[in-house]
């Protein structure tokens, strides 16, 4: 199927699910994540419509940022290793994966702007995956007060591979309550609006929790093409 006709669905999708709830589909970003599929596809989901993109990797992110014609809306969704920020850094305008203090100091160090970031949130405990634990946010965004390259945005989690719908809920429903907590402190470097959560399997109930960020691959570019292996 073309991307085109993928992006339709999932936008219907979207448009469901905040129907459910009440909410204006305008308030949900999607991030269509190309790390699986080539320059080419990526360039197909621009064609469609779509105007960010997200990759995980900083050599797959600077191949599509050097061979796309149009200039999307770049978002960083992959833990991040210090040493590599320097490569990509002044090439995106979010960051969904900031989760240690050594990482923000590189970022202070190496960025000519302002970028936006989001705290990665481990909130189903699961030790595979990257991010604070919630106890940690708060005390972790105080931190960054000094860092003035640094603005946090929101909140980024990936729930666990499952499909019980009430896991996943509950997960994406705990990110949006510790969004009100940083919100209610009030912070002037770190407005925390953005909840960045909801994959391929997971971002309808992510929506009606509340996503203003959902970051989609295989539903939206791929499947067609052969995976590339990295
Ligand atoms: C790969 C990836 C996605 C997209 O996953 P799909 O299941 O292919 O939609 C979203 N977020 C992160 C952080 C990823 O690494």
């Amino acid at each position: 199927m073309k991307v085109a006709a993928k992006l339709e669905a999932i936008q219907q999708q979207i448009a469901d699910a905040c129907f459910k709830v009440h909410r204006n589909p305008e308030e949900v970003r999607l991030i269509a994540v190309t790390k699986y599929v080539s320059t080419k596809r990526a360039q197909e989901a621009l064609d469609a419509g779509v105007c960010e993109l997200g990759e995980n990797r900083d050599d797959g992110l600077l191949e599509k940022w050097s061979l796309l014609k149009d200039k999307p809306v770049w978002h960083f969704i992959g833990s991040l290793q210090t040493r590599k920020v320097k490569n990509i850094i002044d090439k995106i305008d979010y960051i969904h994966s900031l989760d240690r203090i050594s990482l923000a100091e590189e970022i202070q160090k190496r960025s000519p702007k302002k970028i936006k970031c989001l705290v990665q949130v481990n909130v189903s405990g699961e030790e595979s995956k990257h991010g604070l634990h919630p106890d940690e946010v708060i005390p972790f965004i105080e931190q960054l007060q000094a860092f003035d390259k640094i603005g946090i945005v929101g909140l980024m989690t990936m729930a666990p591979l499952t499909n019980d719908e009430e896991v996943l809920r509950n997960c994406f429903r705990l990110l949006r309550e510790l969004r009100e907590q940083v919100k209610a402190r009030q912070f002037a470097f770190a407005p925390c609006d953005h909840l960045s959560m909801g994959m391929s399997n997971d971002f309808h109930i992510a929506v009606e929790e509340g996503a203003t960020m959902v970051r989609i691959g295989t539903a939206l570019v791929g499947e067609d093409e052969e995976r590339v292996t990295k």
